[in-house]
């Protein structure tokens, strides 16, 4: 039996970890589809990370397709809500992020939106 989120031809990412409780993480909200836990290493005074539970070739947001459509308005809607929760130390509005690939600054290969905030974002980030 595959733990959550882990298709038999993927090697599980560290986010596939956390999902199946291999490695332990604050967990904020989840449901069938997503995960929002917080980041180990918070850019802000509040700092969750959104995930699919199944991957489906969602490595990197620049691979997504039109099959990927709900998944990424459900991430996005969970986004929000988030970002609106100021129980997790949220202000009036977050740095919603995603990124994505080596030139975007990803590390782990698991698509994962960043809502960051409890604190006045500066742009162009680095
Ligand atoms: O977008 P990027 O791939 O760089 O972000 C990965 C994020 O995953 C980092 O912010 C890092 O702190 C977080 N992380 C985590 N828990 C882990 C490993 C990484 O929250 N166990």
């Amino acid at each position: 039996m595959l733990g959550a989120g882990v298709r038999d031809t993927d090697p599980p990412t560290l986010f596939d970890k956390i999902i199946s409780g291999e490695i332990p993480a604050a967990i904020v909200k989840q449901d069938d589809k997503m995960m929002a836990f917080k980041d180990i290493n918070p850019a802000g005074p509040a700092h969750v990370l959104i995930i699919p539970k199944d991957r489906n070739g969602l490595t990197r947001l620049g691979k997504a397709s039109v099959e990927h459509k709900e998944i990424l308005g459900h991430l996005m809607v969970t986004a929000a809500e988030i970002s609106n929760d100021k129980s997790l130390g949220f202000g009036d509005g977050a740095r919603i992020v995603v990124n994505d690939g080596p030139d975007g600054g990803q590390e782990v290969m698991h698509l994962h939106v960043h809502v960051i905030g409890g604190r006045a974002m500066q742009w162009p980030p680095g």
